[in-house]
């Protein structure tokens, strides 16, 4: 077996990492882009992280978005998701006609979608849908909303239906919202249970918890973001058998980054799921090879 190399230890040596790997690039499921005005609020938020989480949140990447753009590009990300979500009803439904057109005009940018429990719920994802959207997100923290709403209901299946994954936001981690918890989106699951569903943050803090998901439903997905990096290790620390639990799981674990929004460089994350590949011979490069690029390019339908 070629052994594993070093892991990345800052972003400059990200390329020179996937080329010793063998990988065309990296292919994030989680990275957030957003009208610029709809962003600074966000940014806004994270500058008073004191305040609502109890901890600083430094904002890494927070550059204009060509920047970013050539930022992704410089560190080896040939796709991405940009995900859009809405915090108040009227909203997603605009959010997703623009992360549709950003998705198309940007290089590397796979049109996205998202939903609200609101009566034109439907005809929006529906809309997007046809328009060609890969991935949709759900933030059910942000949004404050209960997943089993019935006027959620007609949208969940017509994502199940048409097999174009759905990043759900559920676990109470960084911050518990009213409907958050693994437990509160099984029910979802329980009713639409071919849904492709990607567990943001690997459903943090409840690790086990989205675990035993992935393995009780074939088409559940786990995502990386901000998932094993020493800033989220404080305070949502990963179990001590998560490598051995992933060996079952291993072409169901996508990479995902939170990026630009995340408070340390993008290598962290790469370097924390790199660590997890070393610790289990079972996993290892091609386990790499999965997470980085083949799972989630596969999810995306590249
Ligand atoms: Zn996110």
């Amino acid at each position: 077996m070629t052994p594993q190399p070093d892991e990345p230890s800052c972003d400059e040596r990200v390329r020179p990492w996937l080329d010793e790997l063998g990988l065309p690039g990296l292919v994030d499921i989680h990275t957030h882009f957003l009208p610029q005005r709809v962003l600074d609020k966000v940014w806004a938020y994270f500058d008073a992280a004191g305040t609502h989480y109890g901890m600083d949140w430094p904002v890494h990447y927070r550059y204009d978005e060509s920047t970013r753009l050539r930022v992704l590009g410089e560190l080896g990300v040939t796709a991405f998701a940009p995900l859009v979500y809405p915090h108040k009803p009227g909203m997603a439904g605009w959010l997703t006609d623009w992360a549709v057109e950003f998705g198309r005009r940007t290089p590397g940018a796979v049109p996205t979608a998202t939903m609200y429990p609101e009566p034109d719920v439907a005809d929006y994802l529906a809309g997007a849908l046809d328009a060609g959207a890969r991935c949709v997100k759900v933030h059910i923290q942000v949004g404050g909303f209960d997943p089993r709403d019935p006027l959620l209901d007609k949208a969940w299946g017509m994502l199940a239906e048409s097999a174009v994954p759905v990043v759900v936001h559920c676990g109470h981690g960084p911050l518990p919202g009213e409907h958050t918890g693994l437990d509160v989106f099984a029910e979802v699951l329980r009713r639409h249970p071919r849904l492709v569903a990607v567990l943001a943050h690997a459903g943090m803090p409840e690790y086990d918890v989205a675990l035993r998901l992935a393995e009780r439903y074939p088409r559940v997905h786990l995502d990386t973001t901000m998932v094993g990096a020493d800033f989220t290790e404080r305070f949502a620390p990963l179990p001590p058998d998560w490598s051995s639990r992933l060996v079952g799981l291993a072409d169901r674990v996508v990479l995902g980054s939170d990026f630009p929004n995340i408070p340390y460089p993008y290598a962290e994350q790469l370097a924390a799921i790199a660590g997890w590949a070393a610790a289990d011979d079972r996993l290892g490069r091609d386990f790499l090879r999965s997470v980085l690029h083949d799972a989630p390019a596969r999810l995306l339908g590249l």
